[in-house]
């Protein structure tokens, strides 16, 4: 189903981006070799209770964490462990916030001291990616149209897009619809009508597209496992323009690339 929010609505889920925004800012100022994955996912839980709110993901079909913690060729989907980050790692971070009954939902890919200068490119033309996505979500265009856009600009530069795991509109659920593919074709799909609410969120693969399931039933990796990278952010369409409702501003004041 896909609901499209009143003015009062999307100021609570804005209200909801803003704790999320701030609580990744916290996480990524946390980010260094030897940090385990598991206090990232106690301060982000703490930050999140702290104002009011609760971590969207904790408990959503069983999920055992506040963030989803991915590192190298984990796609999405990870756990936060006693796994310590070691220099060269990328940790994809993803949250959610449920705030006066709305969820937001951003995440942010991070590289770890060193990286190469392969990944890092992947890491920058992912997050590229989700700007460009967001440049045609706007009023009157379809999905298909922000789609087909991810698609180009990852494929052009030899990524390879995820295909089974896909954005999503978000309101009084976290999942709603419709699905937003990082692929399509252009001029297909639901059209993008004031009110709309959706989570963009670009997995990108250094190497070929395909993914598996961990035997815990939650974690996706690669294939191949070369890394994987995801971002994401929550945007509302109005009829004369795109609102980016999360926001990675606190995080890009700590973690410059
Ligand atoms: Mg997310
Ligand atoms: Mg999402």
């Amino acid at each position: 189903m896909i609901f499209y929010k009143t003015e009062e609505e999307i100021q609570k889920i804005r209200e909801s981006a803003d704790i999320l925004a701030r609580a990744h800012g916290e996480i990524a100022k946390l980010i260094k070799p030897g940090v385990k994955t598991k206090d990232l996912d106690k301060v982000a839980e703490e930050f999140i209770a702290d104002h009011g709110a609760t971590g969207s993901f904790k408990g959503y079909n069983g999920f055992p964490a506040t963030l989803c913690i991915s590192v190298n060729e984990v796609v999405v989907h990870g756990f936060p462990s006693e796994y310590e980050l070691k220099d060269g790692d990328i940790i994809s971070v993803d949250c959610g916030v449920f705030y006066q009954g709305f969820h937001s939902d951003s995440a942010y890919t991070y590289p770890v001291g060193d990286i190469s200068p392969e990944t890092l490119s992947l890491l920058k033309a992912t997050k590229e990616s989700l700007y460009v996505g967001i440049e045609e979500a706007r009023f009157g265009n379809r999905i298909g149209d922000l789609a087909y856009a991810i698609q180009k600009y990852v494929e052009d530069r030899g990524y390879s897009v995820v295909r089974e795991l896909v954005g999503h509109g978000l309101g009084r659920s976290l999942h709603e619809g419709p699905e937003v593919p990082n692929y399509g074709k252009r001029g297909r799909g639901p059209k993008l009508n004031e009110g709309l609410v959706i989570a963009i969120e670009p997995m990108v693969n250094l190497g070929a597209r395909q993914i598996v399931q961990e035997s815990d039933g939650w974690t996706i990796r690669t294939r191949d496992r070369k890394p994987s990278a995801h971002f994401e952010h929550t945007v509302a369409i109005f009829k004369d323009r795109t609102e980016i409702l999360t926001s990675h501003q606190y995080i890009e004041e700590v973690v410059k690339f």
